[in-house]
């Protein structure tokens, strides 16, 4: 490895050791490679898809077009399993050095490599819930009514509306109570590893600059540049799973 590389990583872990109480903000760049595409990234989903088809106005005015691009989607996203930058972060949190996930995704992949206190921040794409009465369904009820009964959305048991994934949409709010416990975890906080990001979305994109104000420690561990690297303590330039995998070797010495 790199001996800049190296050097950067061995600040990052003496920050660890000194931290007492570190929170990680991971986004879509933690799940490519278990083959989930980003969104921004050099592959992502933008390069090929216009991202006005998953707008919440796009949903409610197309949704049979949301759906039959979201199970497009679902397939791989079913399929994928945790890689080493999952694992990695879930093994700090066993040893005490990261005291929760802050998560912008969606494919439930942090809890399937073992870690234990995550917060989804935009939800899930394991479940759906109904637009009118609210009621929520598993991803197996939703395959349930699309497979074999070619229906072209899921539709309510109760009451019949639409069902749409329980994930948030671009341009609708992030629910309060959820966006509470983000405060909670971050207040008092004194490192943040931000882990394959742009930072681009809200409201996490403004976590690192809350974690600085407050007097903590910042540090993006990203393949590519992001707006906030001139302000972050540590830039980790390199993939998530070989960053992580090193950072766990180093911190077991
Ligand atoms: P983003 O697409 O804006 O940015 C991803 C970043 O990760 C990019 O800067 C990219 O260079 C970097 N990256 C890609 N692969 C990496 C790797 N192996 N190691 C390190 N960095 C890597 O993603 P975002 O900031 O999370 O915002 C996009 C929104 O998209 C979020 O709201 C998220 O919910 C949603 N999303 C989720 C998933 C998922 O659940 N896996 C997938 C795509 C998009």
């Amino acid at each position: 490895m790199h001996q800049e590389l190296e050097g950067k990583i061995q600040q990052l872990v003496e920050l660890l050791r000194k931290s007492s109480k570190c929170v990680a903000l991971t986004g879509a760049g933690v799940s490519t490679e278990s083959g989930i595409p980003d969104f921004r990234g050099p592959d992502g989903t933008w390069k090929k898809y216009d991202p006005e088809l998953s707008t919440a106005s796009s949903f409610v005015l197309k949704p049979h077009q949301f759906w039959f691009l979201a199970m497009q989607f679902a397939g791989p996203l079913m399929r994928a399993e945790p890689n080493l930058a999952h694992q990695a972060m879930a093994e700090l949190e066993k040893l005490g050095h990261i005291t929760c996930v802050i998560t912008q995704n969606i494919d439930g992949l942090h809890q399937k490599g073992g870690s234990q206190n995550v917060i989804e921040l935009h939800g899930t794409a394991w479940r759906a819930v109904c637009i009118n009465c609210g009621k929520k369904f598993s991803w197996q009820y939703v395959m349930d009514q699309m497979v074999p009964m070619c229906s072209p959305v899921p539709r309510c048991m109760w009451c019949g509306y639409i069902l749409k994934p329980d994930a948030t949409l671009f341009f609708e709010e992030i629910p309060q109570q959820l966006y509470q416990q983000c405060l909670d975890e971050l207040n008092p906080c004194d490192l943040l590893i931000v882990v394959g990001s742009t930072l681009l979305v809200e409201p996490s994109g403004s976590f690192p600059e809350m974690i600085k104000k407050q007097g903590g420690k910042t540090a993006i561990i990203n393949l590519e540049e992001t707006w906030f690297d001139e302000n972050a303590d540590i830039v980790i330039n390199g993939k998530a799973s070989e960053i992580l995998t090193k950072i766990l070797q180093e911190i077991k010495k």
